[in-house]
């Protein structure tokens, strides 16, 4: 060992610095370890914020590692200390207060800071608040008690944080966001649908496409006046912008930067004996095979271990599947690996069941899942993934979903010659919009003069209701399929699918799955039922262990031999 030990100096005490601390710590007892931090307070977990600002979770709960510990393991930590410069040619940071301090290894890990909502009257508004830090969060708790209506601007997961907080506090909830609906790069329509359906489960108010114009002060509440209408009298307003990384003091130095800190796979950054970890890092990553950032805690904890071993000489490639996990009012959403959000051209296959509030996005570049969102259930989650890290080529109809459900039955239906029109609804909500594709699917197969006139209809899930719907107002349909259909559901609106479906010509076969758990398996006995009272000729077909999707290969491979069989025959006929 030489005389000098060498001298890692942290910037930033969040999880990635204080985890890079501990491990530096434990790899080498001899290294001397500074870590600077702006903020006064030793690692405290940002994760609980939010349940501490519901009032569920003690103050105390929600430090990490407090002072004994930094002692205790022999790290210098300066906190309200602001790195203002870095000379990376000299390898001295200079702090204020303190002035110069030489390094060895420099790591960054300076996060980064919220976006401040900047309409006219926000700036000195007392109560509008970000939500990025223990001090503000601790001023909001101290004024909840005394409101009444909050006003949540962002629709993100800081602007979900705020607006689950203060309606679980039981405040008049107000939720505007600028886009269309939640996570707009990342969810579609319908998964933006299930999380307004859970949060007015739980009393939130929502305002879509609307931001805030104008805050006013008056008698101690803000006036509130929306872009697009909105306006209210709210006692505390919560701001939810996204991050800007805390980059700006290494503007001009030659170290590269984009939206955060660029590094390798080793989170090295292009300046020698310096690396970057947690949200500042645009790591590359070598799973999606892009730089990227990552915004979460487990990243950030990750990345601090991780580049701990590699300033100490390690050189290994940080291979980790980001996760975020999250409540999402009375259920749960998980993100996993990258989304469109990070990736826009990632194809995506949806599924979406309404009623049980679930909803499940897989994201594909060429043939390698990249990424997931899930909303409601979680299962399938670990299998997902494995399947993200072993980056292993996927046959998506093995996925399960709307999308590989047509694909799988299109190649059913051409091997046992039946032409077939394959669609999936590009709204899984409304059942006008269904009939709609369906009427203008069915008349592009009338308008083609190679098919015969001889036209059914198979309809799977919602689709399954779908079908029955069109069989009833269209006398010309000679054959449906209901496969998994639900009977009745509070998005049918107006139509009345079990009604309708006794007008049909068409011959009718019901097929469900002795195991679904999404539409209970009664609903086909109430088809069958209300079809035989009407006379129309119909066959109930019951798979004995099958769920919803027909799952399992050989179920659904006697659920297709069935139906492709009975469709060549109702057609014929
Ligand atoms: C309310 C809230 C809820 C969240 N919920 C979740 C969740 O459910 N799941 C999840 O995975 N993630 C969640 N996150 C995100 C997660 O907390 C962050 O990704 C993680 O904490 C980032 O850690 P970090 O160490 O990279 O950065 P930070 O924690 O931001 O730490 C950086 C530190 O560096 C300091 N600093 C910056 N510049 C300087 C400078 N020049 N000199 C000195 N100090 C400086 C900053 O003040 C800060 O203290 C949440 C975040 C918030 C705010």
């Amino acid at each position: 060992m030489g005389a000098n030990p060498t001298r890692f100096v942290i910037i930033g005490n969040g999880a990635a610095g204080t985890y890079a601390a501990e491990q530096l710590r434990k790899d080498d007892a001899a290294c001397e370890i500074v870590m600077i931090d702006d903020e006064k307070y030793t690692l405290y977990n940002r994760v609980s914020l939010p349940r501490y600002l519901k009032g569920v979770l003690l103050e105390q709960r929600v430090y990490v590692r407090d002072q004994e510990w930094h002692d205790k393991n022999r790290i210098d930590l300066r906190l309200e200390t602001t790195v203002v410069q870095v000379d990376f040619e000299h390898k001295t940071v200079t702090t204020e207060p303190g002035g110069e301090l030489r390094y060895d290894k420099l790591l960054i890990a300076t996060g980064g800071r919220p976006n401040p909502l900047t309409c006219d009257g926000a700036a000195n508004a007392k109560a509008v608040f970000n939500f990025q830090y223990f001090d503000e969060t601790k001023a909001m708790v101290a004024k909840i008690p005394e409101s009444k209506v909050a006003v949540i601007l962002g629709g993100s997961f800081i602007g979900y944080e705020l607006t689950e907080a203060f309606a679980f506090r039981k405040l008049e909830t107000h939720w505007l966001m600028r886009g269309p609906w939640f996570l707009r790069r990342a969810l579609d329509e319908a998964g933006g649908k299930i999380v307004t359906l859970l949060g007015e489960d739980a009393g939130v108010h929502f305002h879509y496409e609307e931001a805030i114009e104008k805050v006013e002060q008056a008698n101690g509440t803000a006036k509130v006046t929306g872009t697009s209408g909105f306006s209210a009298n709210a006692d505390i307003v919560g701001v939810g912008l996204g991050l800007t990384m805390n980059i700006d003091l290494f503007k001009d130095t030659g170290l590269d930067t984009k939206v955060g800190v660029r590094t390798n796979e080793f989170l090295e950054t292009n300046m020698p004996d310096v690396w970057a970890a947690g949200d500042v890092a645009e790591f590359y990553d070598v799973v999606s095979e892009r730089h990227h950032r990552m915004g979460t805690w487990d990243n950030a904890l990750n990345h601090g271990r991780h580049v701990a071993k590699n300033m100490l000489g390690a050189k290994q490639p940080y291979i980790e599947v980001p996760t975020y996990a999250s409540g999402m009012f009375d259920s749960n959403i998980s993100v996993m690996g990258v989304t469109t959000e990070e990736e826009p051209e990632a194809e995506a296959i949806v599924e979406v069941d309404y009623e049980g509030r679930n909803y499940k996005r897989l994201f594909f570049l060429a043939d390698k899942l990249v990424g997931a969102m899930l909303i409601g259930k979680m299962k399938g989650r670990k299998k997902v993934l494995e399947l993200i890290s072993s980056r292993t080529p996927i046959d998506r109809r093995e996925m399960g979903g709307a999308i590989e459900r047509t694909a799988y039955l299109g190649d059913a239906l051409a091997a046992a010659g039946i032409a077939a029109l394959r669609f999936a609804f590009r709204i899984e909500s409304d059942a006008f919009a269904g009939l709609a594709e369906t009427g203008g699917a069915v008349r592009l197969l009338r308008a083609h003069a190679a098919i015969p006139q001889r036209i059914g209809l198979l309809g799977w899930s919602f689709g399954g209701a779908v079908a029955a719907l069109a069989a009833g107002r269209d006398s010309r349909i000679r054959a449906a399929v209901l496969v998994s259909a639900p009977a009745a559901r509070d998005y049918f609106g107006t139509a009345k699918p079990l009604a309708e479906v006794t007008r049909t010509r068409a011959k009718v076969l019901i097929v469900r799955g002795s195991a679904d758990d999404v539409v209970a398996p009664a609903d086909a006995d109430r088809y069958a039922q209300v079809l035989t009272q009407a006379r129309v000729a119909n066959r109930l077909v019951t798979i004995e262990g099958a769920d919803h999707n027909f799952t399992d290969p050989a179920r659904r491979a006697e659920m297709l031999g069935i139906v492709t069989s009975w469709l060549r025959e109702a057609l014929a006929a």
